[in-house]
């Protein structure tokens, strides 16, 4: 039996299992795809990533520098205001390559990574939990004392075992120029209900573009709009969901979720790479197999990890929805240079932010 079976290779997976594996826990991460793929994210991370990857992987995963956003108020050609630091905010990355790496580190510390096993049921006893997954040599059953459900926002683990959704499911599109690109900024446009779409320029990887909505606001119709409004064709697309506000609960009996299934994004942007991977650690430090109190330790552990930042990731993203004279004079006396760290929205109360917005600056 295992100490933990990991469901899903996503960021918040392979960093769970490589910790889990580091502290010698016995790990089985199953992933029903290939790594990485399909894409179905921007790969736009604060600098905090690389301290995720090994030093190694850096050039090979590294797109592109962003110094800051130039946010708009309507399309291409609107006025923009930029929000900038002197030094680089935040890395463009090869998203499936970041993947990889971190299910590699997971190899590498001890845990038997498997491919191609789609997790279909999973059942809670008093001695162990059983996972079931189709293979490549069909129906195979695995037990574990502690089950990790890191199989992202439409998590299969979470509705086997009766756990809550997420509070709102965002559709997300995106879509890719291959024109080189290696501007500074990024481009949000606050045009679409209640999120933003966006342009991040990828280095070689040419340049993105992407949205995110509710799913009754038409994603795909809305990125046409986008795309055709800065006259560019766009030679591959992806689209996936973003979770937004966890559920009241994320552990059960013998299994805890993780990364998006636990709904731990940025609500004012959707990322979830890095605070995935912070609850990751998390729960490799205070869980341990043969106590399953240890769940309830990491239900409230992970929460105080990100709680203040999520809270103030959601009064961000309420500004989206204001009036547009009310954003308008918001972005005009804002704009400039920040102090704020982009996964940290508290640092807005930080000195250095208070330093950056001061009048002698
Ligand atoms: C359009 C879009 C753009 C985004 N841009 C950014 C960004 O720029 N920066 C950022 O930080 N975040 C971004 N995100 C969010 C980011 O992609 C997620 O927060 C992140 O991938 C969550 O990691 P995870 O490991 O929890 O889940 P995932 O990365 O979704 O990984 C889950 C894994 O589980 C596997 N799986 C699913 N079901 C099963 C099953 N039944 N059995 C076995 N395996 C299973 C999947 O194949 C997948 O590999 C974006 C999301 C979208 C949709």
């Amino acid at each position: 039996m295992y100490d933990f079976i990991v469901v899903g290779a996503g960021p918040a997976g392979s960093r769970f299992a490589r910790a889990a594996a580091e502290r010698d826990h016995g790990v089985l991460v199953l992933e029903s795809g290939a790594i990485g793929e399909p894409l179905a994210c921007s790969g736009h991370v604060s600098l905090d990533v690389w301290a995720f990857v090994p030093e190694t992987a850096r050039e090979r995963l590294h797109q592109n520098d962003i110094y800051g956003a130039r946010f708009h108020l309507g399309g291409a050609d609107s006025r923009a205001y930029p929000f900038y630091k002197e030094t680089v905010v935040s890395n463009a990355i090869d998203r499936v390559g970041l993947d990889r790496t971190l299910a590699e580190c997971a190899r590498d510390a001890g845990a038997e990574v498997r491919e191609q096993h789609t997790v279909t049921a999973v059942t809670e006893g008093s001695d162990r939990a059983t996972v079931t997954a189709n293979g490549p040599d069909g129906t195979e059953q695995f037990a574990a004392k502690v089950v990790c459900g890191a199989d992202g926002p439409r998590s299969k683990v979470r509705s086997q075992v009766g756990l809550p959704e997420p509070d709102e499911l965002l559709h997300g599109v995106l879509g890719f120029e291959p024109t080189p690109d290696s501007q500074d900024f990024v481009d949000v446009h606050l045009t679409v209900p209640g999120f933003f779409a966006w342009r991040i320029p990828r280095g070689e990887a040419g340049a993105e573009y992407g949205l995110a909505v509710s799913p009754g606001d038409d994603a795909p119709a809305r990125f046409e709009a986008l795309v055709e409004d800065y006259g560019v064709d766009i030679e591959r697309r992806c689209s996936g969901a973003i979770p937004i506000g966890p559920p009241d609960r994320t552990v059960s009996e013998r299994t805890f979720l993780l990364g998006d299934a636990a709904g731990q994004t940025k609500p004012f942007t959707g990322g979830g790479i890095l605070y995935g991977m912070r609850a990751a650690d998390v729960a490799a430090r205070v869980l341990d197999p043969d106590r399953r109190s240890t769940l309830y330790r990491y239900e409230h552990a992970w929460r105080d990890e990100l709680a203040r930042d999520q809270r103030l990731g959601r009064l961000i993203r309420a500004g989206y929805s204001l009036p547009k004279p009310v954003q308008r004079a918001g972005m005009a006396a804002f704009a400039g240079e920040i102090g704020v760290h982009m996964d940290r929205p508290s640092t807005l109360f930080s000195v250095d932010q208070l330093r950056a917005m001061a009048p002698w600056r």
